[in-house]
């Protein structure tokens, strides 16, 4: 395949909005890596911005839990962000194979999720673009580790709330859609919410055929399956509260008794 620096593109993993996704080796070790190829024709100003901002994010952050950026490339037509290996690929992927998973699986893999979460807040980062499609999987099953992939809407939050319009209608808060109110990191809990429910359901917390529908159907959720337990229905409820204000803090959710491990002494 075709060569960037020490690295060699081979077949292709996903697509997304700008990027193409490959499989790749570091030809030194043949350590399997991921490239993620970015077209830099007809980047505007504020994609470049981002990009920059993508890398810096993921950069930054140091957690088992989160994908991490290991090189970036830069030729004449590209940039490849080079990335750890997830053999599973994302959760979307997996669902649509596998449908949803039992609540004591959901609950790992959450833990996962929210360890890569206290990652991210301890450098006051907030990702903006959390879905199934932006989790990876180490293997193709559930005993696998999860890792938060794709920063590119993520930023350092400042003092100011964010504004911007941006993210996956199915995922975005409430008070995303009102985007004069401003959003802060609880709109990440709000995206967690509804991944949460797609992995225990397979679908959304809510009904809309068409993207209009969703802030109003965000208003009156569907009903919890009764099967999960009342630790799983509490946490649920409280990440998809419709109003930031009462909705459950990142604070409250890494102490929330469904996520904490139970404490060595309780044996
Ligand atoms: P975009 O910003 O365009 O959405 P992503 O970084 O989300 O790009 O990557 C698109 C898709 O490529 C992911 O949803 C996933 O299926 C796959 N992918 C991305 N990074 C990796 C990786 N490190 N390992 C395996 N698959 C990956
Ligand atoms: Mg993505
Ligand atoms: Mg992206």
């Amino acid at each position: 395949g075709k060569r960037v620096g020490q690295y060699e593109l081979k077949s292709k993993l996903g697509k997304g909005t700008f990027g193409t996704v490959y499989l790749g080796k570091h030809i030194p070790s043949k350590n399997k890596i991921a490239i993620k190829m970015i077209s830099r024709q007809g980047l505007r100003a504020d994609q470049q911005n981002r990009l920059e901002q993508e890398i810096v994010c993921q950069r930054s952050v140091d957690s088992e839990y989160v994908v991490k950026l290991i090189d970036v490339q830069k030729t004449d037509n590209n940039f490849y962000l080079i990335l750890e290996y997830c053999s599973g690929g994302d959760l979307g992927q997996f669902i649509t194979q596998n449908g949803p998973v039992e609540e004591s699986i959901a609950r790992r893999w959450m833990q996962h999720i929210i360890e890569g979460f206290k990652a991210l807040r301890a450098k006051n980062i907030i990702h903006r673009d959390m879905k199934l499609q932006n989790i990876l999987l180490t293997e193709a099953s559930t005993s696998a580790t999860l890792k938060l992939a794709d920063f590119g809407m993520s930023r350092f939050l400042d003092d100011d709330l964010a504004q911007s319009w941006l993210g996956t209608p199915l995922y975005m808060a409430p008070e995303m859609f009102r985007w004069k109110e401003g959003y802060d990191a609880k709109a990440d809990i709000w995206s967690l919410g509804v991944v949460f429910y797609e992995i225990l359901t397979g679908e959304a917390p809510f009904n809309a055929k068409r993207r209009e529908e969703i802030p109003h159907a965000q208003k009156k959720l569907k009903s919890l399956p009764a099967n999960l337990s009342p630790l799983c229905q509490d946490l649920l409820t409280r990440m998809l509260s419709y109003d930031p204000k009462t909705r459950i803090s990142f604070e409250e959710l890494f102490e929330h008794p469904f996520i904490l491990p139970p404490k060595e002494d309780e044996y």
